[in-house]
């Protein structure tokens, strides 16, 4: 492991342990007391499914109260730009389908909401559709290039929506014409581009205007808590987690994995490119022997990588 990353888990372990008295992280130990729950019963093994939610610098937020810095949003679009490609090259040589959510704005740049369509919540001091970030570098705002890249080189990736500018649809201002134009246009867009379109990420997996996905063909989305909802529709898988190479090591996932065989549950890591850091050997140190497991265990038939599509699919035969 890299210098920093050995520091930023040590001293992530001295922090779990001046408040807990244990070294063992608190999110850790969340993930592990999540996979208690078994996946349903129509699945004979674990499941596997890794998702990279994909906003280049459209990625806004909610961060403390006011929005994501300019500089922010460009430095977390620059390491995606990177990452890009050595991550779908280590995916292609293990072998490794993953499922993408991706907003509808890197499919579709140009289009914009009317004003009572738009998003304008009070803590965003900037315009949520600034278009001025188009004057940065192309691949810092322009999706076309990754998604055509997608498309032609990994079609049997899944690409669900992430809406279409990552509005929050729970932050109190969304009407539900403000709901309605990101939602339809976000999954509009990935359609249109040649993507089929099954399953939604809400944007910080914050749930609103829920009767809206199916009214547009949703089948599936990941839940927002710990449990298999399938009395909804759309269903709904557990949220899974965030996982990252600065707060976790591939050990610490490993073990992970192995409980989730055990009680035969659904293992749903998700992250952004830009928390990659090749300079870190991120890649080889952390993702690939994480994958590398996964693929082990596939091989011994005790868990299934599996695309939210094939999951509904499985889920919704008699
Ligand atoms: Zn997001």
């Amino acid at each position: 492991m890299s210098l920093k990353r050995t520091i930023q888990h040590s001293l992530r372990k001295s922090k779990s342990f001046l408040r807990t008295g244990s070294i063992v992280s608190e999110n850790l130990t969340k993930v592990r007391e999540a996979l208690r729950t078994p996946c349903p019963d129509k699945f004979d093994s674990a499941i596997f499914n890794f998702t990279i939610d994909f906003e280049l610098l459209w990625g806004n937020g909610n961060l403390g109260g006011s929005d994501h810095s300019r500089e922010r949003r460009l430095t977390s679009a620059s390491f995606q730009k990177q990452n890009f490609k050595p991550f779908l090259d280590m995916l292609s040589e293990l072998g490794v389908d993953i499922s993408w959510a991706i907003i509808g704005k890197l499919a579709d740049h140009d289009i914009l909401p009317s004003e009572q369509e738009s998003f304008r919540p009070d803590w965003s001091k900037t315009n949520w559709y600034d278009d001025s970030f188009k004057s940065e570098d192309d691949l810092l705002w322009n999706g076309e290039y990754y998604l055509k890249y997608i498309k032609e080189n990994f079609p049997t990736h899944e690409v669900m929506s992430h809406g279409h500018h990552h509005i929050d649809f729970f932050d109190k201002s969304v009407t539900l014409d403000v709901a309605q134009w990101d939602m339809i246009t976000g999954i509009k867009s990935l359609r249109n581009f040649g993507f089929e379109v099954d399953g939604f990420v809400y944007p910080c997996n914050k749930q609103g205007y829920f009767e809206l996905l199916k009214e547009n063909s949703i089948l599936i989305i990941r839940g927002s808590d710990n449990s298999w909802k399938l009395d909804t529709n759309p269903i709904q898988t557990p949220i899974g987690f965030w996982i990252s190479p600065a707060f976790m090591s591939a050990a610490e996932i490993i073990n992970l994995i192995d409980i989730a065989v055990e009680k035969k549950s659904f293992f749903h890591p998700w992250m952004h490119l830009n928390e990659c850091d090749l300079s870190q050997n991120d890649i080889e140190n952390f993702y690939r022997p994480i994958f590398k497991h996964v693929v082990k265990l596939q091989n011994e038939n005790k868990i299934k990588n599996l695309s939210f599509r094939k999951i509904a699919q499985v889920l919704s035969r008699n």
